[in-house]
């Protein structure tokens, strides 16, 4: 792909990445290169008692995905947390500058403003909730950069994908909304981009940033009719700029792997051809799999997977995101194969050992089965909903003209904060992707060649150093410490 560097518009580049014909599927197996953002203190976030959003979902898929061998086929960073500039970037002053200051302490004193930003029941303050958004956000924005630098294929980041959250308003225990802040990012070398959301609820947050712009397309497939969010009906297709740039298709109950790709693959093979993007961004929320305790679609692991293979078979960067799944050992099992299917390395349906094997009681498998459920989304329904939004793609101009504005710098400064960081190190501090980027090498090479000593590296990063004994040694771990030590966690 062609980067057109623009002149300079008031100090500012603006760069574009020129993709004039359709991206075109690929051999299914080509490989990609895969980045992974994982910070191992998610996991130990709690909403409080009783709550069905479990953070520690993310460490059980993540120990998953460290137990089936993984991480020796792709590259794995702990990201830099969002701050509060980028935070802004989307969200506005009052309400970030609330969630910094929230704490279960002092709730009292800050109780209007409780109600204005939505947080309390569904939206509880918790212990480290800056925290918390930060982390979510700041991996959802290092894939950006990343995929950006065309450093990577696909970027992968579980903690994200909190496609409620608004402006100014919690939702659905979303309060950063890391999908826009991301796909805000890729705005800034990608001339459209589009986001397509498979949780079970209605990607509410991302459609409404994006309502009424015409450089981002966004599509969800959601069950419809006395659900959360409430909205995502099938009329609802962008305003203005943005008029049919967003697409809704309202589901029912009880919908099978089968009907699920009856209607996403031929919507989607539209969509991809009308809209041409130059990056896609997925948010792959698990509750849409049978036996969710929110969600009451009937898919399995290979109904939900398909959308990833989908996606992967185009020569498009891929952001891949987390968010909805309330059944945590089922959420695990499925950002796990899913990571398989972005690394394209098959894994066995008979669970490795993990610190969470009794939660996959009592068949200890990867798959989960499809239950005998109704299917409330009969053929001619879906044939329907398919026609609908085939008018409106219809209606939609085949490239979009845009006018580029003035973008800011990179939120991440790759060159800059490499040398800085450089400059600094200590071996006793993590080092973000920015340094990593450079140093880390590729798991698979452990199988190539070990002249340079690198597979030392690689070890390490799974296996501390016995016995430290120079200063060698010490740096090779400190590039390494962003990598999760099963054996911790
Ligand atoms: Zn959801």
């Amino acid at each position: 792909m062609e980067i057109i560097k623009f002149p300079d518009v008031d100090g500012v580049e603006i760069h574009i990445n020129h993709n004039p014909s359709p991206p075109p599927p690929v051999a299914e197996h080509a490989k990609r290169r895969v980045c992974y953002y994982y910070d191992s203190s998610i996991g130990n976030f709690y909403y409080g008692q009783g709550h069905v959003m479990k953070p520690s979902r993310i460490k059980m898929a993540h120990h998953l995905i460290l137990n089936y061998g993984l991480y020796r086929h792709m590259y794995i960073y702990r990201p830099f947390p969002a701050d509060y500039d980028d935070l802004v970037k989307f969200h506005t002053d009052d309400y970030i500058t609330f969630l910094k200051q929230a704490q279960p302490e002092n709730l009292k004193t800050l109780n209007k403003q409780m109600v204005k930003f939505n947080v309390g029941e569904d939206c509880p303050v918790f212990d480290g909730l800056y925290e918390f958004c930060q982390l979510s956000s700041g991996g959802s924005l290092a894939a950006a950069v990343k995929l950006n630098k065309q450093k990577t294929d696909i970027a992968i980041n579980w903690m994200g994908g909190l496609h409620h959250a608004k402006k100014a308003e919690a939702s659905g225990f979303c309060y950063s909304n890391d999908i826009v802040l991301g796909i805000l990012e890729l705005l800034k070398y990608h001339q459209r981009v589009l986001y397509v959301d498979i949780d079970v609820h209605h990607g509410d947050g991302v459609e409404e940033a994006f309502y009424t712009t015409d450089r981002v397309m966004t599509v969800s497939f959601h069950k419809h009719g006395d659900f959360f969010p409430g909205t995502g009906d099938i009329t609802d297709i962008g305003v203005g700029r943005g008029h049919f740039y967003a697409v809704n298709v309202p589901l029912k109950d009880g919908i099978t792997d089968e009907s699920y790709k009856s209607i996403f693959e031929p919507v989607m093979t539209k969509v991809m051809e009308t809209f041409q993007p130059s990056a896609v961004v997925l948010q792959c929320g698990a509750d849409s799999l049978n036996g969710d305790r929110l969600g009451s679609f009937n898919l399995t692991l290979f109904g939900h997977g398909n959308c990833v293979t989908f996606f992967r078979r185009y020569n498009v960067p891929l952001m891949m995101l987390g968010g909805g799944g309330y059944t945590a050992r089922n959420v695990a099992r499925c950002w796990t194969y899913e990571t398989s299917l972005a690394v394209d390395v098959p894994v066995s349906n008979k669970l490795p050992h993990n610190d969470f094997f009794e939660y996959f009681s009592p068949t200890f498998t990867l798959h989960i089965d499809p239950s005998n459920a109704q299917n409330d989304n009969p053929p001619e329904m879906l044939d329907r909903l398919k026609e609908a939004v085939y008018e409106n793609l219809r209606e939609m101009p085949a490239a979009p003209s845009v006018q580029m504005q003035p973008t800011g710098p990179d939120v991440i400064n790759l060159e800059e904060l490499e040398q800085a960081r450089l400059d600094n190190a200590n071996p006793d501090e993590r080092l973000g992707d920015e340094i990593t980027d450079n140093m880390i090498v590729h798991g698979s090479d452990l199988y190539d060649t070990d002249k340079d000593g690198d597979d030392r590296r690689n070890e390490q990063s799974f296996k501390p150093p016995e016995n430290p004994t120079s200063q060698q040694d010490r740096d090779g771990d400190t590039e390494m410490v962003d990598l999760e030590r099963p054996v911790q966690n």
